[in-house]
């Protein structure tokens, strides 16, 4: 039998372990720079040797955080990838989300599985549709948010509007950690309000290398003139007045979301990023299971599926399961249990995922993402653990707003076709549901935004070789699951459709939001609050 590292380690080396981790994601709107800052932030701590060097999109389908046919020819960021780097003693790991809203169900998993997130703002577009809503997410979720103002180096709003206008939507007190020298389009460095001196950065094209930074004295730059310098002391000493200076417990506590400046493309601003992050970015901690009781750091092994991602690999037919580690050490090879189902998981074919390429994993500890290769019998949101059993809370399910039949165009491959939704339900990748006679003349596949259709279509195709026809949209924009003893009841509603889960559970159909917001109204004792409803 193979040895479980959980002999080998003892709870304060887990516990030492834990607080080298930073497990987080980089959120935005569309466009405001994320896959720019991640390869930026991966340049600086030098997990590839440079960042893409042109940040375009058709120039990044190669790079390290997309993949996937349809996001190729869209050139949109739709699956999640974990990149881990080492950066001084700590172990980052930064979990890609998709930043289209048609996703908006899978960066929600992926955001139960981090500790803190970090919010793009695009300087000269301040807060969008996505930005609210992911703040609004990160609120839900209980999680601390770190502000980063990105794209200083183009002409944008004024920084103190952009803090009003992050106050206003966040209800978080946005507070300064650095303040940029120069207004939006002439960036000339960072300054840390009341400091005498600021980083002076040279201006780089892209981002192809670190751009030279020095630390200067402000009033005494000839260079920079007094003016800047003086409306650079000015702003960030009014936006300290208003808001305060950066304080831990209220950014845990959600209170307060700490701000910084950035151009990343230009690679500027990013290790004053990564410095705070090393410094004041929470580390993992205990998390409650479905009882609410937290699980301790160092108890042994668990964790959770947050997502299943098939087709990583365009070499092998392969399905990775990411598990975040909840707590203890997970070593290859150790004998683990499905906490759902209690059957024994095998750990050996397990990876740390970096972009697309793997690296075959030792030892994991809490904060961690371990990927499970081709792991059958796997969902999203199942706890895996070793020893006594823990179960985390199951992933809530997005209502899904969009709603069609699914027929196969080849009759023979119907055991294909079957098989092949059912994966595509398993993974989270789009839902599906039946009518009680089990709907003979197809499934309806239900989804929050249609790009989700178009990736089962391609996927069914290339996946599983199963060409299938989507029917037009059913008249339906809205749903909500809702006990089954209640099915008679709802069923009887005019207007109202009452579809199954795979599981059996029912789910109401509304054809509009009027018609919903009526019944949600009247019968407000049969339908739970849901994850997607803000
Ligand atoms: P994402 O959709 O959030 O992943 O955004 P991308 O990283 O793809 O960036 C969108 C566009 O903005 C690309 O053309 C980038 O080159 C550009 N971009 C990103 N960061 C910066 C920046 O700091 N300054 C400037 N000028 N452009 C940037």
């Amino acid at each position: 039998m193979l040895t479980t590292a959980d002999t080998t380690s003892t709870p304060s080396r887990v516990l030492e372990e834990a607080m080298r981790r930073r497990t987080f994601a980089v959120i935005s709107h569309p466009d405001a720079g994320k896959s720019t800052l991640t390869e930026s932030l991966a340049l600086h701590a030098r997990v590839v040797d440079r960042a893409g060097a042109t940040h375009g999109k058709a120039s990044r389908a190669a790079s390290l955080s997309d993949w996937g046919e349809v996001e190729r020819e869209r050139g949109i960021s739709i699956t999640s990838t974990a990149l881990r780097f080492d950066y001084q003693d700590v172990v980052f790991n930064l979990l890609d989300t998709p930043g289209h809203s048609d996703f908006s169900e899978d960066t929600y998993r992926v955001l139960t599985a981090v500790d803190f997130a970090v919010m793009l703002v695009d300087a000269a577009k301040g807060m969008e549709v996505q930005t609210r809503k992911l703040f609004d997410a990160c609120r839900r979720l209980g999680l601390p948010v770190v502000t980063v103002i990105n794209k200083w180096d183009r002409p944008g709003l004024d920084a103190l509007e952009l803090f009003d206008d992050i106050q206003e939507a966040t209800d978080r007190t946005p507070v300064a950690v650095n303040w940029p020298v120069g207004y939006a389009g002439e960036f000339r460095g960072l300054m840390e309000p009341g400091s005498p001196s600021y980083l002076r950065h040279e201006v780089v094209a892209s981002g192809a290398r670190l751009a030279h930074e020095e630390l200067v004295d402000g009033a005494t730059d000839s260079g920079l003139g007094e003016e800047l310098w003086r409306d650079a002391v000015e702003g960030a000493g009014v936006a300290a007045e208003l808001n305060g200076t950066f304080d831990a417990q209220p950014f845990l506590d959600g209170e307060q979301t700490p701000v910084l400046f950035t151009a990343a493309a230009g690679n500027i601003g990013v290790r004053y990023l990564l410095d705070f992050l090393l410094h004041h970015a929470p580390a993992p901690r205990p998390r409650p299971d479905r009882a609410g009781a937290p699980r301790p750091l160092d108890a042994a092994f668990s964790g959770y599926v947050f997502k299943i991602q098939a087709g990583m690999n365009p070499a092998h037919r392969d399905q990775v399961a990411f598990v975040r580690v909840n707590s203890g050490v997970f070593s290859r090879g150790m004998e683990l249990r499905h906490a759902q189902s209690g059957r024994p998981v095998s750990s050996k074919y397990a990876h740390h995922l970096v972009g697309r390429s793997r690296a075959t994993v030792d030892e994991s500890w809490p904060g961690d993402i371990v990927g499970f290769v081709n792991t059958t019998g796997l969902h999203v949101g199942d706890t895996l653990h070793e020893g006594r059993q823990v179960i985390f809370p199951g992933m809530p399910r997005f209502d899904p707003e969009r709603f069609r039949v699914a027929r196969s165009l080849d009759t023979a491959r119907h055991k294909r076709f079957t098989k092949g939704l059912a994966q595509l339900e398993e993974e989270g990748a789009i839902q599906l549901l039946r009518d009680a006679n089990g709907s003979p003349g197809g499934p309806v596949l239900a989804a929050v935004g249609e790009l989700q259709f178009e990736v089962a279509f391609e996927r069914m195709r290339r996946e599983f070789g199963v060409e299938i026809a989507l029917d037009p949209p059913m008249p339906y924009g809205h749903s909500r699951p809702f006990s089954r003893s209640e099915v008679s009841r709802i069923a009887s509603i005019s207007g109202v459709e009452v579809l199954y889960r795979p599981s059996g559970d029912p789910v109401a159909l509304f054809r509009d939001r009027w018609r919903l917001s009526r019944v949600l109204e009247e019968y407000a004792d049969v339908f739970p609050e849901s994850a997607s409803r803000t």
